[in-house]
């Protein structure tokens, strides 16, 4: 499992939970002694364009320094899937996160909806027909399924789970429904239905057996292809041990 990473992705540029002080470091801390990382560029505006109207991207471009680090997240969603499709499971290790982007507005810390931008752009260089997003993140990603409303090709899933349990058995199911093949999977991967996070329901060992479920998944039915990228997570004091948790059993 690479991961994609900029140096950027540290800087706080906004007040908001995902530009927090430390968040990033939390992962890069577990992640450095383990994990190869590979540096992203920017997004182009003709990529950000997959997805986005002009209005978007305008009204985005106000708010700097967020601006340019949400190219260079958009950038780093599109390398992940990239490098995943030369066979090279990759995580992409952003800030901000993009799941609550829509086509012509965002909220939620979010600004480009990197993963839809990466899927986006594998399909218009026909590199894949069907892909398959799993949402692990606390909040439902509007964003992404919008996005992908009017795609029959591009399916979006964001398990509820009341409980520990019934979480991993919603997602297990779900896997287990003969669908696909999908040329990719992509994993919005949030971290804040953490127990000791906003959502208070998973412990860290369930991102590694999600991460396992999601391997197996893609084995079977993605020919392999699965990247991950960063979406919530805010008690620093858990986030990088789940990443780490996640990437073990999805790498
Ligand atoms: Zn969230």
């Amino acid at each position: 499992m690479l991961v994609v990473y900029h140096t950027r992705y540290a800087e706080v540029y906004s007040s908001d939970p995902a530009s927090a002080p430390g968040r990033i470091e939390s992962i890069l801390d577990e992640l450095k002694a383990s994990y190869e990382f590979v540096e992203p560029e920017q997004a182009s505006a003709q990529e950000l364009m997959l997805v986005h109207t002009l209005d978007h991207i305008e009204h985005a471009k106000t708010h700097r320094p967020t601006f340019e680090i949400a190219l260079l997240a958009a950038g780093g969603a599109t390398k992940a899937a990239e490098l995943s499709m030369q066979g090279k499971p990759a995580f992409a290790l952003i800030r901000p996160p993009g799941h609550h982007a829509s086509r012509n507005s965002s909220w939620g810390f979010c600004f480009f909806n990197n993963v839809a931008i990466a899927i986006e752009k594998l399909r218009i260089e026909r590199k894949i027909g069907k892909a398959l997003v799993v949402d692990v993140d606390l909040h439902y990603g509007d964003g992404t399924a919008s996005i992908f409303a009017q795609s029959p090709q591009v399916t979006y899933f964001h398990p509820e789970g009341a409980s520990r349990q019934s979480y991993v058995d919603e997602l297990h199911q779900f896997l287990s429904v003969p669908r696909g093949p999908f040329g990719i999977l992509a994993v919005s991967a949030g971290f804040d239905r953490h127990e000791h996070d906003w959502g208070g329901l998973l412990k860290t060992e369930d991102y590694y057996t999600i991460g396992k479920m999601l391997k197996e998944f893609a084995e079977a039915k993605c020919d392999g292809k699965r990247f991950a990228i960063l979406e919530g997570g805010y008690n620093h004091s858990v986030l990088g041990k789940s990443v780490k948790a996640l990437l073990d059993g999805i790498g």
